[in-house]
Order: structure tokens, then C-alpha cells, then sequence
């Protein structure tokens, strides 16, 4: 992206308030050109005390206009500045709040393809330097950037008007500013990308230690990842020195070009003087309209040094704020409300490389109420096939249609309400237990909850604990055992009461006794619903209405327990070696009931 369209982009994302950014920015320049006043009227009231003798009446009478309009000119001026930036900062932190907020819905919405692939913490880092750069760039629009590159364009023949052989001076001030900063912006822009490339590493390598911090302790990583970051860290100093030397450089250059333009006004000055070519009161508003120019200059410099600065960072924000979630609402979608859940996959074929297929040529019907096991090998397409009935992609071929609707004609809003998800890892807030559940039910009563919990067996614990609901599941759920966070997450689709529901097994073993209370908790959240269970358990298997056998994307079997095992197929073969691992197990553990003994398929 350019330098003018991304400034352009910084501007338009001022959005509905852009107009009183445009006034503020207008403001600015009007101050601006009534500091043009003061170098002005100060030479012409050199000129006035120098003509006439010290003292004399005609020499004040003279004089006080021009300080009447200076002192008038100097009150406008300050209580118009306060004003300017007074808004100019409101205005500036109102839209970086409305902007943030933005952009955090917007990567909520994307799907979780772009973030299995892209690191929270890098993402976050995006977030927070995204808008503070945004945040600079409009208070330096506001405030200076707009001004100053006006006053240029006013300050440049207004000295040639005045007098054109001291004004060349000045050109050639501007021209040896223009061309240095040209060459250190080019100079310096693609290390300054790599700078911001390296602490985006930074964000991420950091937030991956920290949410890992358990393995880094018990593993004894402590020392290896403080000597990670750091060497991510020295690898940005790296990049980072030499840019600031090049606008160091700047800097001196800009300082030693003041003195100097300061001392050829007035040796050229001088010269003019004599020959008669210019008045005392001129030389000294040139070398004020030096000064002028170098401080506008300076900011002009500053600015253009902040937009190359910012601009990668700007880049990363409008890369991401330009992902385009995979799945959108149709304008003609609608919200059906409740729905009764029955499900329907006709020839559903996904691939996720439009290559090779995850899923081929599915079809299946679920009646409402009905249970339906997907089984199979790790990647025989179980996950993609319940991720296209909550849309988080959709199919490339063949459709998917709930109480005969397809899934594509309903607002996101409305499937994700009729569906309810128990993930097989139970994903915690970090926040109370009660907040956690009313994830399912935002205006659930303490009762609810209270009952939510005791069908789903997740009471018992959380009164055990001294504050109850009140408890603080830590982050990720930390705090709570993997037991207790599914029996929440089952707690919290209860709430949710939806018509269908998708559970994904864990996959670990867990003890009989917790073993038998979530069986009896996922019993209690299945009934009355059309469920999809990926399904690790020899019980849910047993009892489901069908079974769905994968294998390389395709259904290869399908029936009930029995039938299947009848069949003497695939799924028969898999479930005589788990009968026999259950057996094992049995032998082994005395687990009372032969059912809830955990089998990974
Ligand atoms: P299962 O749930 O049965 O283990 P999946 O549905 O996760 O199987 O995977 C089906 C196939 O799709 C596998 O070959 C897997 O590698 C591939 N796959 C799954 N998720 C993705 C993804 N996000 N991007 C690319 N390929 C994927």
C-alpha cells in the first residue's frame, strides 16, 4: 500500500466523526496563518520605531495599532489553540476506543482457520499498536500535520512577495530538508518493517510462554525462554539502532541548518541593507520566518518520519481488519427462532485445499431427538463434518439443511443459537463459575444455574469450594480438574437449551467415579435433542440412534450398534478389539459398570 492511500486510511477510519476532524484540522491552519501575523507586524513595528526619532508622539501613534492588532491576534490565537486541542485529544481517544472495539468484533468473527494460524499474542500486540498508531497519526493531523503543510504553501511566496532575494534562502532551506528526509524515509523503511515484524515475534513468543507456563516450569524452561526472547529482542535492537541513527542524523542536520540559514539572512541581509534593497524590519521578519519555516519544517519532517514509522504497523492492523471471515450472513438471510432439529446432509462434499477431499459426498438424515455417533480414524473427516453444520465453513458441494431450511439461508446468529457445543477440550473464561455458565444463558437466574449445575454434576464441586459460583475458574479453567470443566461446559449447554447439539468427546481417560458422573451429566444434556457425538465411549456408541463409520472423508458403514456389528464390517472389527481392551480394563480397574469403562476409537 502507498504511503498516501494508507494516510488516506488512517483518515477515513475517523469515520462518522471525520467532520470534526476535517473543522479541527481547518482550525489548526487558521491559527496557523494568524501566527504569520506576529513575524509581520513585529518588522513593520521595527521599521516604525527605527524611522522616527525615539520618544516622539508619531513613532507611538504609529506603533499601537500594530500592537493592538499583535496583542488581538496573540488572544485568538491562544484560546483558539486551547480549544483545538482540547477536542483534537477527545476526539482522538473516543475514535481509538470506537476503532479498537472494532477490530476486536471483527477478529472474534473470523474463523478459526485464520486463528489456529495467526498467534493471540501477536494479535493482541497488532490490536494495541494498530490503534495507538492510529492514534498518533489523527492527533498529529489535527494538531500540526495539516497546518504545517498548509503553512508552507502559504509561508514560501509571502516571503517572495516581501522580498524575493532573501526568500531564495529559504527555498533552498526547504529544498535540502526535502531531499534528506526523502533519502533516510527510503533508507530506513524496510528495516523499520523488520522492527515491527520482530516485535510482533516478541508479542507472540511472550504470550505463548506465559499461557504455557506450567510446561515451562515443570520442564525447567525458565532460563530457555527468558534466553529466546531475548534473542528475539537483541535481534530487533539490532534493526531497530540504525534507523535511529539515520533520524539522529536528521535531527543534527535540521539544528545545524537553523544556524546556519539564521546567519546567511542576515550576512545577505546586511549586504541588501547597504545597497538599499531591504529595511532593518524585513531582515528581522526573515529571520523569523527562518525559524517559522525550520519549525514547520521540523514537524513536516516528523510527520512524514511518524507515517513511515507507523506504516508497517498500520500495514499488520489493515491486513487484519482486511481478512474476510470465510462465512457471511446472505443479505436475504433469516432468523427461523426456535428450531425442532432435524438435520440434513445431502451429497456434502468440503475440501479444505481444494484438493483433497475431508469430507465426500455425505448424506445422512437426523430425525429431531435422535442420536447420531460419528466414528472413525484420526482425520476421517469427523471434525469437518460437524464444523459445516455450524458453518464454520461451508461445503463446496451438496448442502446441509436444518428443519428442511439450508443452513445458508439462517443468520449465523440464529444457527449458532439452535446449536450447542460441549468442545472436547471444556473452554473456561477466566472468570467466576457463574459467569462462565451464563455464557449459555446471559439472564439465567441463581436458580438456573443452581439446577443447570446439579444435572450436569458439577454442583457438588462448586459448593465444595468456600465462594460457590463465585469461584474464579483461572485462566483456561486452570483451576478446575478436566472432569469438573467438562461437567461446566456440559452445565452451560444445559442453559443454553438448544434443539441440537454436538458434544466432542474427550479423549483422555478418566476415573470410574468421574467416569460415571459424566456419563450421567452428558445422559441428562442429550435428552430431547438431536445430538452429533464424536465419540470416544463404548456407551454413547451403544446408544446411539445410528452409527456413522469414517473413513478418508466418506461414510463406510452406517447402522446401529447391533446392525453394524452384525454386518461384521469395519466398525465390527474396531468394537471386538475394544470389547477386548474393555475386558482388560475391567480385569484391571473392577469398574462396576461395564459400560462406562472409557475406549478411544
Ligand atoms: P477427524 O475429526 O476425523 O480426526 P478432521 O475432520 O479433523 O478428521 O480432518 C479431516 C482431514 O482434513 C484430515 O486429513 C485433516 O488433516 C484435514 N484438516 C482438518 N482440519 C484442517 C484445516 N484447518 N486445514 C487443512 N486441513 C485440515
Amino acid at each position: 500500500m502507498s504511503m498516501i492511500r494508507l494516510y488516506t486510511r488512517v483518515l477515513e477510519l475517523l469515520g462518522k466523526e471525520a467532520r470534526l476532524g476535517w473543522i479541527l484540522a481547518v482550525a489548526n491552519l487558521l491559527l496557523a496563518g494568524a501566527q504569520f501575523a506576529e513575524p509581520v507586524l513585529f518588522g513593520r513595528i521595527v521599521d516604525v520605531l527605527s524611522g522616527k526619532p525615539t520618544g516622539g508622539p508619531l513613532a507611538s501613534s504609529s506603533a499601537w495599532p500594530l500592537l493592538a492588532a499583535w496583542a488581538a491576534f496573540g488572544l485568538f490565537t491562544i484560546l483558539c489553540s486551547a480549544a483545538v486541542a482540547l477536542h483534537a485529544d477527545k476526539l482522538a481517544h473516543r475514535q481509538r476506543q470506537a476503532v479498537l472495539t472494532n477490530y476486536f468484533e471483527h477478529i472474534m468473527q473470523l474463523p478459526l482457520t485464520f486463528h489456529t494460524g495467526t498467534h493471540s499474542g501477536r494479535l493482541m500486540k497488532v490490536m494495541l499498536n494498530g490503534t495507538d498508531s492510529l492514534w498518533r497519526l489523527w492527533l498529529g493531523f489535527f494538531r500540526e500535520h495539516f497546518a504545517a503543510i498548509l503553512s508552507l504553501v502559504v509561508l514560501l511566496p509571502l516571503a517572495l512577495y516581501i522580498n524575493w532575494r532573501l526568500a531564495v534562502l529559504l527555498f533552498i532551506l526547504c529544498v535540502v530538508f526535502t531531499v534528506l528526509t526523502t533519502l533516510v524515509v527510503r533508507k530506513t523503511y524496510g528495516m523499520q518493517s523488520e522492527v515491527e515484524e520482530h516485535y510482533s515475534d516478541l508479542s507472540a513468543r511472550a504470550s505463548d510462554a506465559l499461557g504455557n507456563v506450567a510446561l515451562v516450569q515443570s520442564f525447567v524452561r525458565i532460563q530457555a525462554e527468558v534466553q529466546g526472547l531475548r534473542f528475539v529482542a537483541d535481534k530487533l535492537l539490532a534493526v531497530q539502532m540504525p534507523v535511529l541513527s539515520w533520524w539522529a542524523l536528521v535531527t543534527v542536520i535540521t539544528r545545524a541548518s537553523t544556524t546556519i540559514t539564521v546567519l546567511a539572512i542576515f550576512t545577505v541581509g546586511i549586504a541588501l541593507h547597504e545597497q538599499g534593497l531591504t529595511t532593518v524590519g524585513e531582515i528581522v521578519m526573515f529571520v523569523s520566518f527562518a525559524t517559522m519555516l525550520i519549525q514547520k519544517l521540523e514537524q513536516v519532517v516528523s510527520f512524514v518520519n511518524n507515517v513511515f514509522m507507523e506504516a508497517p504497523r498500520l500495514q499488520e492492523f489493515f491486513n487484519v481488519l482486511d481478512a474476510v471471515p470465510a462465512v457471511r450472513d446472505r443479505p436475504d438471510a433469516i432468523d427461523p427462532g426456535r428450531l425442532s432439529g432435524m438435520v440434513e446432509f445431502k451429497d456434502v462434499s468440503f475440501s479444505y485445499d481444494g484438493k483433497r477431499p475431508a469430507v465426500e459426498d455425505l448424506s445422512f438424515t437426523a430425525l429431531p431427538g435422535q442420536t447420531i455417533a460419528l466414528v472413525g480414524p484420526t482425520g476421517a473427516g469427523k471434525s469437518t463434518a460437524i464444523a459445516l453444520l455450524h458453518r464454520a465453513f461451508d461445503p463446496q458441494s451438496g448442502f446441509i439443511r436444518v428443519d428442511g431450511m439450508d443452513v445458508r439461508g439462517l443468520t449465523l446468529t440464529a444457527l449458532r443459537r439452535n446449536i450447542g457445543v460441549v468442545f472436547q477440550e471444556a473452554l473456561l473464561f477466566n472468570r467466576s463459575i457463574a459467569d462462565n455458565l451464563r455464557v449459555g444463558k446471559p439472564d439465567a437466574t441463581d436458580e438456573e444455574l443452581r439446577i443447570a449445575a446439579g444435572r450436569a454434576q458439577a454442583l457438588e464441586f462448586i459448593e465444595r469450594g468456600e465462594q460457590g459460583f463465585q469461584t474464579n475458574a483461572g485462566e483456561r479453567g486452570r483451576m478446575l480438574s478436566g472432569g469438573e470443566r467438562q461437567r461446566l461446559s456440559i452445565a452451560r449447554a444445559l442453559l443454553k437449551d438448544p434443539p441440537i447439539l454436538i458434544l466432542d468427546e474427550a479423549t483422555s481417560a478418566l476415573d470410574a467415579v468421574t467416569e460415571a458422573k459424566l456419563n450421567a451429566a452428558l445422559d441428562e444434556v442429550m435428552k430431547g435433542r438431536t445430538t452429533f457425538v464424536i465419540a470416544h465411549r463404548l456407551s454413547t456408541i451403544r446408544h446411539a440412534t445410528r452409527i456413522l463409520m469414517f473413513d478418508n472423508g466418506r461414510v463406510i458403514e452406517s447402522g446401529t450398534f447391533d446392525e453394524l456389528v452384525a454386518q461384521g464390517g469395519r466398525f465390527a472389527e474396531l468394537a471386538r478389539a475394544q470389547f477386548m481392551v474393555q475386558e482388560n480394563a475391567r480385569a484391571s480397574i473392577q469398574t462396576p459398570e461395564p459400560d462406562s469403562t472409557v475406549v478411544k476409537i
